[in-house]
C-alpha cells in the first residue's frame, strides 16, 4: 500500500488534528482508520515533535514494519527510521532492556518462546504428558493477560484443575526468575509492574512519549490497555483506532471491555466515527454489513462506499477442496489472462485454519503460480516434505548434491560427517558428483572400507529404487511403492526419534502421508492427464519445487488464515472453505457459544472487508475427514451475506455515489485506485 499525501476526508481531519486530549477512532472495516495514524505520524512532527517522542503500536511486526513504510511516504526516511513503531511486545522488550534491572532482571535476560515454556511447565508441574502441560500453559497466561499473578490465580481458581494450575504457575514463576528469563506474557506485565511500582521509571517513561497511537486497539487484552493508560499518565495525548466488528482475537485474552472502559477512564475522549470505505465496492460492504448485521450491536456504525455495486460477490459450491483449489486457481489465471495489469499479488486466498493452504499450495505450484503463506508456515517449508523431496530430486538426477547430503542423512544411516567431508574433498579433486564419487574404484584411497560400505549400500538402494520408480506406473502403485521406500528408510520412526512431541511427530507424518497422496494423485491421471511413472512424478516435482525458490519476489498471490490477513487488503480474494465446521470453526464436538458464534462472524467480516473489487465466496459439497469424503454443510455466514438480494434497499448516499460513479466512468476516470 502507497500512501499519497494526497486526501482526508472531514473526520478523518478531525482526528489528524485532535493533538492535545485523548482520541477514539471508532469505525467499520476500509474507512481509513490506519491511514489516519499515518497522517496523524506526519501532522505530529509537523507540529514539533521528535520522531523518537512518536509511538505508535501496532498488532504484529508485520504491521510495524508497513506502517514504518506508510510513514516514510509522508515523512521521508529519515524521520521515519526514528518513529517508536512497535507492538506491545517490542515496546515491551525495549522497556525492560533499558529498566529491567529495577525488577531484578538482568541486562541479558532470555525470551522464552512457546516450546521452551512447555519444557519449564513440565518440569514445574512434574507431568512429561504435554497435553496437559499446553492446558497450564493456556490457563496461566489467561491469567497473566488478566493481569493476575500467582497468588491472585490461587485466590481466583474455581475449580480442582485450576487450584492445580496455579501451584504450577508458582513454581514456574519461580524457574523463571531463577533462569533470567520472561515468556511473551511478561514482556506485557513486567514494564507495567515497573511503571506501577517505580515511580522514577514511570516518570521517565511518561516523559518518553509525546503523544502514542495503537492501531487494531479492539485487539487488545486487559494488561495492554493497563500498560497504554500506565505510559500514557496524566497528561500524554493519545489516539486509539479500532473496530469492534474486528475483535478477532477474544480467545487470546483481547477484549472489547477495553473500548467501553476508555470513555470512563478518559472522560475528555473525543471519539470520531469514520463512514465512508474507501475499500471495497457496493456488493462487498453490503454482504460484509449484512453478516455482521446479525452480531449484537455494542456500537452501531454505518458504512457506505463510492465505488457502486461492481462485480456481484460469486459462490463457488466445490466437489472437494481440491476442485475447490483448482477453481481458485483457475480464476486467478483467468483475471489475469484477460487483463494484463493484473499482478499476482493483486489476489489473495483466504482461510480460517493454517491446514487448508496445504492443498491450495499443491494446486499453485502446479499452475507454477508463484505465492506466499503469511501468517504459517508454507507445506513446502516443511522439514519432512523437503526430506522428501530431496530423495525424489536425487531419483531424478543423482549428481544433485545438496539433495544427495541430505537424503544420506535422511533418516541417518551411520554415515557420518567426518565420511562426508572426506567424500565431498575427493568429489571436489577429481570434479565429479558425491554420488559418482561414491562408486570411484579409487574412493578408497580417501576412506576407509567400512565408510565406503556404507555408502555403497546407500547407493545401491538409490539406483535400486530409480529403477522401480522408472517402472512403476499409475496411482495404487505409486502409493505402495512410496510407502514402502517410507518403512524401508524407517522414515515415520526417525520423526517420532527426532521429535519430543507425540502429537507433532504424528502431525509430521500425516504431512507425509498426504504427500504420499499428492504423487499417487498425480500418478493416476485423469481425463485430461495419462497415468505416470513415479519416476516422471519425480520429475515434475523436481521443476516445481526449483521454481518455488523465487518466492522471495514480491509479485506473488498471498496465501493467509483470516487472522493473519486483519488489516490488509487486496483487489481479488477468495475466501476458501466457507462452511459449518470449518468457518465458523468448530473442534469436534465442542459446544458452539453465542460468544464464540461471534466471534467466527465477526472473522468472516474481516475476511469478506479485504476485497476491494472482486470477492469469491468458495464452499465444499464434500469435505475429507482422514482418508474419507463426508457431506459438508455451507456455512450458516453464507446465508447471512443474502447474495441474492436485490440492490433497490440502498442508502440515498449510495444510489447518489452510483450516479457519481456513472458519470466519472463516462469520463474515463479510473475505478478506484490503490494510494
Ligand atoms: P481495517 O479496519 O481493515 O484495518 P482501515 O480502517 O484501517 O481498515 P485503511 O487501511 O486505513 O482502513 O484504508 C483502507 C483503504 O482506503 C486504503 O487503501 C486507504 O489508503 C484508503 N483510504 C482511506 N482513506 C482515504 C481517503 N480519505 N481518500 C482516499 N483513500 C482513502
Ligand atoms: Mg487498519
Amino acid at each position: 500500500m502507497a500512501e499519497a499525501p494526497a486526501t482526508l476526508n472531514p473526520a478523518q481531519l478531525a482526528a489528524v488534528h485532535h493533538l492535545d486530549g485523548p482520541c477514539l477512532v471508532l469505525a467499520g472495516a476500509g474507512s481509513g482508520k490506519t491511514r489516519v495514524i499515518v497522517h496523524k505520524i506526519a501532522r505530529l512532527l509537523q507540529a514539533g515533535l521528535e520522531p523518537r517522542q512518536i509511538a505508535a503500536i501496532t498488532f504484529t511486526n508485520k504491521a510495524a514494519a508497513e506502517m514504518r513504510e506508510r510513514a516514510k511516504q509522508i515523512v521521508g526516511g529519515r524521520a521515519a527510521k526514528d518513529l517508536a513503531i512497535s507492538t506491545f511486545h517490542s515496546l515491551g522488550v525495549r522497556m525492560l532492556k533499558t529498566d529491567g534491572s529495577r525488577l531484578g532482571l538482568k541486562e541479558q535476560f532470555s525470551i522464552f518462546d512457546s516450546d521452551d515454556v512447555l519444557g519449564v511447565l513440565r518440569e514445574a508441574g512434574g507431568c512429561n504428558d504435554n497435553a496437559v502441560a499446553r492446558s497450564w500453559q493456556w490457563t496461566i497466561s489467561l491469567w497473566k493477560n488478566q493481569g493476575l499473578d500467582a497468588e491472585a490465580a490461587a485466590r481466583a481458581a474455581a475449580d480442582e484443575d485450576q487450584r492445580v494450575a496455579a501451584v504450577v504457575m508458582k513454581r514456574y514463576e519461580e524457574r523463571l526468575a531463577a533462569f533470567q528469563a520472561v515468556d511473551f506474557d511478561d514482556l506485557i506485565s513486567l514494564p507495567l509492574k515497573l511503571l506501577a511500582r517505580d515511580a522514577e521509571a514511570r516518570e521517565k517513561w511518561q516523559g518518553t512519549f509525546r503523544h502514542i497511537l495503537v492501531d487494531e486497539y479492539q485487539d487488545t487484552n486487559a494488561v495492554q490497555y493497563e500498560l497504554l493508560k500506565a505510559l500514557v499518565g496524566e497528561h500524554t495525548p493519545f489516539t486509539a483506532v479500532g473496530d469492534d466488528d474486528q475483535s478477532i482475537y477474544g480467545w487470546r485474552g483481547a477484549t472489547i471491555e477495553n473500548l467501553k472502559r476508555l470513555p470512563q477512564d478518559f472522560p475528555r475522549l473525543k471519539v470520531i466515527p469514520l463512514e465512508q470505505n474507501y475499500r471495497s465496492t457496493g456488493n462487498i460492504l453490503r454482504a460484509a454489513n449484512n453478516v455482521i448485521a446479525q452480531n449484537p450491536k455494542i456500537y452501531e456504525k454505518k458504512l457506505w462506499s463510492e465505488f457502486g455495486d461492481g462485480e456481484p460477490v460469486r459462490l463457488l459450491e466445490c466437489d472437494s477442496e481440491e476442485h475447490e483449489a483448482e477453481r481458485a486457481v483457475a480464476r486467478i489465471q483467468a483475471l489475469r489472462g484477460a487483463d494484463a495489469r493484473i499482478a499476482w499479488s493483486d489476489f489473495a486466498i483466504l482461510y480460517r485454519a493454517n491446514h487448508q493452504a496445504r492443498i491450495i499450495e499443491q494446486k499453485l505450484r502446479q499452475a507454477q503460480v508463484p505465492y506466499k503463506v503469511s501468517g504459517g508456515q508454507s507445506w513446502f517449508d516443511r522439514a519432512e516434505i523437503k526430506d522428501l523431496c530431496a530423495w525424489l530430486r536425487l531419483l531424478v538426477n543423482p549428481d544433485d548434491d545438496p539433495a544427495f547430503l541430505r537424503a544420506v542423512t535422511t533418516p541417518k544411516r551411520g554415515i557420518g560427517h567426518q565420511t562426508l567431508a572426506s567424500l565431498g574433498e575427493f568429489a571436489g579433486k577429481w570434479k565429479v558428483s558425491l554420488f559418482e564419487a561414491l562408486f570411484s574404484p579409487t574412493l578408497k584411497t580417501a576412506l576407509k572400507g567400512k565408510a565406503i560400505d556404507s555408502l555403497h549400500e546407500f547407493g545401491r538402494y538409490v539406483n535400486a529404487l530409480e529403477e522401480r520408480a522408472r517402472h512403476t506406473r499409475g496411482g495404487e502403485e505409486a502409493r505402495k511403492l512410496m510407502l514402502e521406500f517410507l518403512t524401508d528408510i524407517g522414515y515415520e520412526r526417525h520423526l517420532h526419534d527426532g521429535e519430543e512431541s507425540e502429537k507433532i511427530a504424528a502431525s509430521r507424518w500425516s504431512n507425509v502421508v498426504d504427500f504420499v497422496g499428492w504423487i499417487a494423485r498425480r500418478a493416476g491421471g485423469d481425463e485430461d492427464r495419462p497415468e505416470q511413472t513415479v519416476l516422471e512424478v519425480a520429475q515434475t516435482i523436481a521443476v516445481i519445487i526449483s521454481l518455488a525458490e523465487r518466492s522471495e519476489d514480491q509479485d506473488v498471490v498471498t496465501l493467509s488464515t483470516l487472522h493473519a490477513s486483519k488489516g490488509l487488503e487486496w483487489p481479488h480474494v477468495v475466501l476458501a472453505g466457507v462452511n459449518e465446521g470449518l468457518l465458523p470453526f468448530r473442534a469436534g464436538d465442542e459446544e458452539m457459544t453465542p460468544e464464540r458464534l461471534e466471534e467466527e462472524r465477526r472473522l468472516m467480516y474481516v475476511g469478506i472487508t479485504r476485497a476491494r473489487r472482486t470477492l469469491v465466496v468458495s464452499t465444499l459439497r464434500r469435505r475429507k475427514k482422514g482418508r474419507e469424503l463426508v457431506a459438508a454443510v455451507p456455512s450458516r455466514f453464507i446465508t447471512e451475506m443474502k447474495l441474492n438480494e436485490s440492490t433497490g434497499r440502498e442508502d440515498p448516499r449510495e444510489r447518489l455515489a452510483k450516479l457519481r460513479a456513472a458519470l466519472a466512468a463516462k469520463a474515463s476516470a479510473p475505478a478506484p485506485s490503490a494510494d
